[in-house]
């Protein structure tokens, strides 16, 4: 990098605060408290070295979206005290390879995988889930539809190794973001008519953080507004 590259870029610490600062400030305006809300920084694609670098800056709690992605980096970064969430499409016959490294998973979408999570626990560990609602109306994108997001909810509490903690959705690309969450919104609170407890609710991204926020955010998963950009998938 040459110095003049070097002064233009904002470094990773700089990146982490001011998404802070916009996550306390999006809080306030909505008549919420910061300290309510938990950020989630999404390392995909970035070197676990990135990750040890998040973590010198007081970063605790980050997110993969490939199992093997996943695994790698919780082997190398063992030494480190984090939370790890799991937020992408899952295979059944991945879970018990993310059970192994994740503490929340936030992509479960069906039955199937809720049952492949719960088989795959060992002794008495709990594993935090939650249900991903698909907010789109194509049916293939990741996540239950809306109608089913309660019935997902009631199988997962017949499974006493999963706590379920609340839902997840990614916002359509298609459609305003603060409406998109609104709707995530209503189906939350019908899964907390299935488990009170399971109040987490999962939504915002680099782009719309803030409307996540105003909606009841209190997990939001932010990437490359923090990391920068990601390298290429390869
Ligand atoms: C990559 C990813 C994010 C973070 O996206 P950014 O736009 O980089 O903030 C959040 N949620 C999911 C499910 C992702 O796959």
């Amino acid at each position: 990098m040459t110095l003049a590259q070097g002064r233009q870029e904002s470094s990773l610490a700089e990146r982490l605060s001011a998404i802070d600062a916009r996550i306390a400030d999006a809080a306030r305006l909505a008549g919420r408290d910061p300290a309510e809300i938990t950020r989630i920084v999404v390392t995909k694609f970035h070197p676990a070295s990135l990750v040890r670098d998040l973590h010198a800056l007081g970063v605790r709690e980050v997110g993969e979206n490939r199992q093997q992605e996943l695994t790698s980096k919780t082997g190398e970064l063992e030494d480190l005290e984090l939370r790890w969430h799991f937020i992408g499409q899952a295979q059944t016959n991945k879970a018990s390879a993310i059970r192994r490294s994740a503490d929340a998973v936030h992509s479960v979408d069906r039955d199937r995988l809720a049952d492949a999570l719960h088989r795959a626990a060992e002794g008495d560990d709990v594993l935090d889930v939650l249900v991903q609602v698909n907010l789109t109306a194509d049916h293939g994108r990741g996540g239950v539809a809306p109608d089913d997001a309660r019935s997902l909810a009631e199988h997962i509490m017949s499974l006493p190794s999963l706590r379920l903690r609340g839902v997840m959705a990614v916002a359509p690309l298609d459609e305003e973001p603060a409406s998109a969450f609104a709707r995530l919104h209503a189906i939350a609170e019908s899964v907390r008519e299935v488990e009170p407890a399971a109040d987490w609710i999962s939504a915002g991204m680099t782009g719309d953080f803030v409307e996540a926020i105003s909606a009841g955010a209190t997990h939001l998963r932010i990437g490359s507004a923090i990391t920068g950009p990601r390298p290429d998938r390869g």
